[in-house]
């Protein structure tokens, strides 16, 4: 039953269709509504993964073009605020950043440095439509070009359709190529799913065109002669949930008399800052705040949010839009708030930690305080914040990260103004509707508790590459020896 793990794959199809819940697929799947799909997944996988916080577009993808979280690879979330370079440029495109839009170009210039992608390790490669490429020499990466341009096309005219058929033409021209890996980010059940509602028939729609696109690939595949030896990958960033109300982060931060930057004014306050709101998801979201005494010049500590602005964060609680706030621990790492309570989710000794102050924030069931990060993925993977604790901690590894980071409450979102359309769904935050995210392919990963983060050195194992060391991620390609349990285990 079990490909072969080693199996002669030389090149990779990795599919990233961006805001594909779970659910709707595999009731599709269910419905004989994903023949294409179906067919090429039949002896290897239907899976789940854990994507990372914050489960917003772009973060999300640099784990599986790099294999690392968010916070490892500098990349904090959709938008962020650099106090460092705040504090010490008058002028600098590094100040803080929105990728949605043009930002996007600066992301392979944002990476932290020495971060190896896909694009540079598996050569030739072809980058169509995502945002994290460095490496995706200039030839090859015509889609990453037109993106934004046509993305502002969409929303002029709500039509995603002329983009999918250019995405036809990169497809049928890469699988023509020599190319090694071809990555590409299919966006329209985000974009739809944001404007028309997550299980709106747009947004349905965008799902069957990808089937159809998966039985124009697979032909396309065969022609070429490459079909039996191309690892196919489909997987997502983010999840999607409806939205009916939206809390105002930015007016409640300006309300406590602080200038605040936020998208889309933030030219506004180029200088001069107190504060910063950067929302994105939009269920997630980093507010930074300048020290009274020592300005940008380091991030601020849970006791040091608490001294500048007392009752911050206790207001920002009883809000019932947000379900966790999250802060810098003392010593490194988070403090997890909600209204069950609080916890501590640090590193330290090449293990993850997790300290209950004061009753769990997560309703987790009671477990050891030093966890690897297997075990803490496994403790987590059923519940509804799966893999919250290893998330929480990752993200503190930037120092883009906000003082403040929320999450917030399923069915909330955390902006109310400046979105050209009312956004009728959303992603974002540590909720499993969120975070949880398709795992499928025509090769044989193993069942139970995996991250987005393994998929990179797994696809790299299957196309006979040595993963790099030191990434978030492991490898999870099946031993023949694990196989041959599992099927005697069947
Ligand atoms: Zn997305």
């Amino acid at each position: 039953m079990y490909l072969d793990a080693m199996a002669d794959f030389d090149r990779v199809f990795f599919l990233l269709a961006d805001g594909a819940r779970c659910d709707i697929l595999d009731d599709l799947f269910r419905a004989g509504d994903m023949p294409n799909l179906a067919r090429w997944i039949e002896r290897g996988t239907n899976a789940r993964a854990v994507s990372v916080f914050p489960s917003v577009t772009l973060a999300a993808y640099v784990p599986f073009v790099t294999g690392l979280f968010p916070g490892t690879a500098n990349i904090p979330g959709l938008r962020w605020f650099d106090r460092a370079t705040y504090a010490s440029r008058r002028f600098s495109v590094a100040k803080f950043r929105n990728y949605y839009g043009f930002g996007s170009y600066l992301a392979n210039r944002d990476l932290r440095a020495g971060v190896e992608t896909l694009f540079e390790r598996v050569r030739p490669s072809v980058n169509i439509y995502s945002g994290v490429c460095r490496g995706a020499g200039l030839r090859t990466n015509k889609a990453y070009f037109i993106r934004v341009p046509i993305i502002a096309h969409f929303h002029r005219t709500g039509d995603w359709e002329p983009i999918d058929r250019r995405a036809d033409a990169y497809l049928d021209h890469a699988i023509k190529s020599r190319a090694r890996a071809i990555f590409y980010a299919a966006m329209a059940i985000d974009e739809y799913s944001h404007i028309h509602g997550s299980d709106g028939k747009r947004a349905i729609d965008a799902y069957r065109a990808i089937d159809a696109r998966l039985g124009r690939i697979i032909r396309a595949l065969k022609n070429a002669g490459t079909f039996d030896q191309t690892l196919f990958v489909l997987s997502a960033d983010h999840g999607h949930r409806p939205v009916t109300r939206h809390f105002d982060t930015e007016a409640f931060v300006e309300a406590r008399g602080l200038k605040t930057l936020y998208y889309p004014k933030a030219a506004r306050r180029y200088f001069r800052a107190d504060a910063a709101a950067l929302v994105a998801g939009n269920a997630s979201g980093h507010i930074y705040l300048r020290h009274r005494t020592h300005g940008w010049s380091h991030p601020l500590s849970d006791g040091e949010v608490n001294a500048g602005e007392p009752g911050m964060i206790s207001d920002l609680l009883a809000n019932e839009a947000i379900e966790f706030v999250i802060t810098r621990a003392e010593g490194g790492g988070a403090l997890i708030r909600s209204h069950r309570g609080l916890a501590r989710a640090f590193e330290g000794g090449g293990a993850f930690h997790y300290v209950v102050v004061d009753s769990d924030p997560f309703g987790f069931a009671p477990m050891p305080s030093r966890l690897s990060a297997e075990d803490a993925l496994a403790r987590t993977w059923a519940t509804p914040y799966p893999d919250a604790i290893v998330q929480t901690a990752q993200l503190f590894r930037s120092p883009r990260t906000g003082d403040i980071v929320l999450s917030s409450t399923l069915g909330h979102d955390l902006r109310a103004r400046f979105e050209r359309h009312e956004m009728k769904s959303g992603h974002g935050s540590l909720r499993e509707e969120h975070i949880r995210v398709p795992l499928l392919s025509n090769a044989c990963f193993p069942a139970g508790p995996i991250r987005t983060a393994d998929v990179y050195p797994t696809m790299l194992d299957l196309l006979g590459e040595t993963p790099p060391d030191n990434l978030d991620g492991i490898s999870r390609v099946v031993s023949p020896q694990q196989r041959s349990q599992r099927t005697t285990a069947a």
